[in-house]
């Protein structure tokens, strides 16, 4: 079994539509008013920002996203006897799992917009069930639990990272005997180090991005084609 390990971000998911939101230049960075909506503190002490954000959701790109040629490439890797997979996401789309990844080989850094939380008691349901609250006039759904105030699952700017998915990435990450980093620029961190820790390790390295990463220097190959063609092509080779 070689273990190969998969950390993508929002590269991977621009072929389906879905824009770089989070990243140094992306929508939220750019646009302070935008930021708040996906901030906790403001998200949590003001209903108005609450409203705005479940409208934001109702016309997310996410919804009516198929995964693309680089999902289905990762998932057929997946199936491939000899290998073992992991994907360790910065993506919050579910893309990998709608395109056939087992959901317990996916981890999500940033969790999932196609789940809510709440932050009183911590249950969790699904995104579509909040949004046809939201749609039948609720325009700022409490959880039917508790009461409490709903979100998305995702980690909002500050939030941590859960402790748990986060160390089970960096025991991947020093396992791997191959690790790809797909569409990600490398230099939001805690990921970004994922894929120092891999190379320390002794995994292969490969970055597949259109702009160069501070971790080219490491990486055995770095490819800069375009992640539809580039990732099938590499993952066909291993
Ligand atoms: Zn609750």
């Amino acid at each position: 079994m070689t273990l190969v390990s998969i950390l993508s971000g929002a590269g991977i998911s621009t072929d389906s539509g879905i824009p770089d939101y989070r990243g140094p230049n992306g929508l939220w960075r750019r646009d302070p008013e935008a930021e708040k909506l996906v901030t906790y503190d403001y998200y949590m002490n003001d209903p108005e920002i609450r409203r705005r954000s479940w409208r934001m959701r109702r016309t997310s790109s996410t919804w009516g996203a198929e995964p693309n040629a680089a999902h289905r490439a990762v998932a057929e890797l997946e199936r491939r006897p000899g290998v073992a997979l992991r994907v360790i996401t910065q993506n919050v789309d579910g893309l990998h799992q709608l395109a056939g990844m087992p959901a317990r080989k996916v981890l999500e850094l940033h969790g999932t917009a196609r789940a809510v939380v709440c932050t009183g008691c911590d249950a969790r349901s699904s995104m579509a069930a909040a949004l046809a609250r939201v749609d039948a006039g609720e325009e700022d759904p409490p959880c039917r639990v508790c009461g409490g105030i709903l979100k998305s699952a995702t980690v909002m700017f500050g939030q941590p990272l859960d402790p748990v998915v986060l160390a089970e990435a960096v025991a991947v990450a020093r396992a791997s005997e191959v690790f790809i980093a797909v569409g990600t620029s490398l230099r939001v961190q805690p990921a970004a180090s994922l894929a120092g820790l891999a190379a320390e390790h002794g995994a292969r390295l490969a970055i597949v991005n259109a702009e160069p990463t501070p971790y080219d220097e490491l990486a055995d190959t770095v490819v800069r084609e375009p992640i539809g063609t580039a990732l099938p092509a590499l993952l066909a080779e291993l």
